[in-house]
């Protein structure tokens, strides 16, 4: 059944509300009252006070539509965007939840129901997963909804520790396992179902995670059962809209199509399946509503994280050819798609284009010669080659690329970054500075290096990428 995007948000929320859900607008990205958090990047952040049991709600279900951003932080999709069908930096996340309402029988009913009866997605390419000791959701995928035992695999804990199929909040709190729904987009495609070896390829798409709340960690690492669990569920709608408007990747739902046109005609882009026109259909979602929620360009925490998506946006836009401000031009296509749903981008259209056209313009004075030193220094490597930590930092210090925008380069061509040796340099640099702001406030001299707020990279396991940490705003 064909669905639009705008389609396939209404009629979830619908179907909730007709079981019982009060209807919850998206909150902000920006987490209210959690500074442990860089952005709202679940539906359930909004509610996690319920889900303590320190707010008591009317009504004990609910349904909401919520912008999440996932860059920076502990889930940074960041640089799988571009290279993977299914992620995005922005993206909007169908959930309903129950606050020690219903649990596991109704969840995980209801979920098949929207699936398989309104959307009627083929039971046949829908497989689940559950926790490896769930027995309960088991015993109910098998015996209630009917799925044959091979459709219903068992996930454990993985080797580096943690599991797809079991949520915690944080170290102690509430927690428990999950159940996930995944769609085979059929054999043509890489990848192998959940739990083996190439299960990050993009076949098997994970589009539903079912997450059943109930236990209580305690700081001894005990689990004790809650008295009332609860149900929070989380479900990428671009995800849904590809297999619904027969696509496979995010990038072919309307949506996309719309925005990557767009960039098309501003970057003037030959190749319409240019990757970098993926990567700024993306950005310029998760610009356009950090900046509609208030973050600005800058160099600390929040405000790092968006500039680090607009200077990658602008590189993009200089590989494509284009040497002045364009990115912002991207704002009215993305108002006419999103605005219906979203007034607070249309209310915000002009300042959000003024504000991307401010940060662009900085940074192109810089763009041109910092790819023209990177392009020195890796005239001669080849690939496997690893870009020294001072070019790096230089290019870093001088010309305002952030890490990971060396790092989305260094990947296009099979090289790899100096992390210590550029670590090693911010440290210098660091250290430098202080030394001249306490010399200047020896001397009474009112000029100080204003000093950065970089705090050091870790190692994404997963994605074997590296992730700058910043402060959490
Ligand atoms: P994946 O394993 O594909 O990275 P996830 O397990 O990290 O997804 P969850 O944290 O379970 O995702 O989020 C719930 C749902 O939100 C997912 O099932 C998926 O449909 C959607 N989702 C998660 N991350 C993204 C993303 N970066 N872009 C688009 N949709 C996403
Ligand atoms: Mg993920
Ligand atoms: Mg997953
Ligand atoms: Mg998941």
């Amino acid at each position: 059944m064909m669905k639009t995007t705008a389609e396939l948000r209404t009629a979830f929320l619908e179907f909730f509300n007709q079981r019982g859900h009060e209807i919850v607008p998206s909150s902000s990205l920006i987490p209210a009252h959690d500074p442990t958090l860089l952005f709202t990047n679940a539906g359930m952040v909004q509610f996690k006070d319920a889900f303590l049991g320190l707010e008591h709600r009317a009504n004990p279900r609910a349904v909401s539509c919520q912008r999440c951003v996932r860059a920076g932080g502990k889930h940074n999709d960041l640089e799988n965007v571009g290279y993977t069908a299914r992620h995005h930096t922005f993206f909007e996340m169908l959930g309903n939840f129950s606050f020690g309402d219903y649990f596991k029988p109704e969840a995980i009913r209801y979920g098949w129901d929207f699936l398989t009866q309104v959307l009627k997605l083929p039971a046949d390419r829908l497989l689940v997963t559950v926790y490896q000791t769930d027995d309960e959701a088991y015993a109910i995928w098998r015996d209630e909804i009917g799925l044959p035992e091979e459709k219903v695999l068992r996930i454990g804990d993985k080797p580096s520790g943690g599991s797809d199929n079991f949520w915690q909040m944080g170290d102690t709190g509430p927690c428990g396992p999950c159940t996930e729904i995944f769609y085979d987009h059929g054999a043509h495609i890489p990848g192998g179902p959940p739990g083996s070896a190439d299960e990050d390829g993009d076949r098997f798409i994970e589009i539903w995670n079912i997450v059943f709340m109930q236990y209580d960690r305690t700081v001894d690492g005990q689990l004790h059962p809650l008295p009332k669990p609860s149900v929070d569920t989380g479900m990428g709608i671009e995800r849904l809209a590809a297999i619904l408007q027969g696509g496979h990747s995010n990038y072919d739902i309307d949506i996309f199509r719309h925005l990557i046109t767009a960039a098309q005609a501003v970057t003037g882009a030959a190749d319409q399946k240019s990757s970098s026109l993926k990567v700024l259909a993306d950005h310029i979602r998760s610009c356009a509503f950090l900046i509609v929620d208030g973050v600005r360009p800058g160099n600390e925490g929040r405000d790092y994280v968006l500039r680090r998506i607009i200077r990658r946006a602008a590189r993009h836009g200089h590989k494509l050819g284009v040497d002045e401000p364009f990115f912002y031009r991207l704002v009215a296509p993305l108002v006419e798609v999103m605005g219906p749903a979203y007034s607070e981008l249309a209310n915000a259209q002009a300042e959000v284009a003024r504000v991307l056209r401010q940060e662009e313009e900085r940074f192109l004075q810089t763009l041109a010669s910092g790819m023209q030193v990177l392009e020195t220094e890796l005239a001669d490597m080849t690939p496997g080659g690893t870009i020294p930590g001072e070019v790096v930092f230089k290019l870093y210090d001088t010309h305002g690329f952030p890490f990971d925008l060396t790092a989305d380069i260094a990947r296009e061509r099979g090289l790899v970054l100096d992390e210590s040796g550029f670590e090693h340099a911010m440290a210098e640099r660091r250290a430098q500075s202080r030394a001249a702001s306490q010399f200047a406030q020896q001397t009474h001299v009112l000029e100080i290096e204003t000093p950065t707020c970089f705090e050091g990279y870790a190692q994404d396991k997963a994605q074997g990428a590296l992730i700058a940490i910043v402060h959490d705003g």
